[in-house]
């Protein structure tokens, strides 16, 4: 509990739910997937509720959206500056934890102040390799 009091939101347990659902998961899962994950605890939850807490979560900084598939936003818990590998066919998404120097010119930049970047890589997992083959 001690660790959550940094959300500055009230713990109700199906919010509670919801982050331990997401503490250590680093399958970037979809409000649908989290939701389908707590209702077996919390069958009377609701989705909105699910959808309210991540908005909650995502407005505090604690969780980042993906917007890499653009028929379902995911979530990644993990906000530490990272990359990603996307599987083009099941949509499996994997964290690449490696700093990429990356220069953009101040003629590109066009008077931004850079911060941070997110690179996505996409191919196919060895999943759907093995299940092309086959
Ligand atoms: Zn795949
Ligand atoms: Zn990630």
């Amino acid at each position: 509990m001690e660790k959550y009091k940094q959300f500055g939101f009230k713990l109700t347990p199906q919010r509670l739910a919801i982050l331990n659902y997401f503490n250590g998961n680093k399958e970037h899962p979809s409000a649908d997937d989290i939701y389908r994950a707590v209702s077996k605890s919390f069958p009377t939850m609701s989705f909105a509720t699910v959808y309210n807490t991540l908005e909650a979560l995502r407005n505090k900084g604690n969780v980042l959206e993906l917007t890499i598939d653009p028929n379902k936003k995911r979530y990644d818990p993990n906000t530490m500056p990272h990359h990603h590998l996307i599987c083009v066919k099941c949509k499996r998404i994997i964290d690449i934890h490696k700093e990429f120097s990356v220069s953009v010119s101040e003629d590109m930049t066009q008077g931004f102040d850079l911060i941070g970047n997110h690179i996505e890589f996409y191919g196919v997992c060895p999943k759907c390799k093995s299940i092309a083959l086959s």
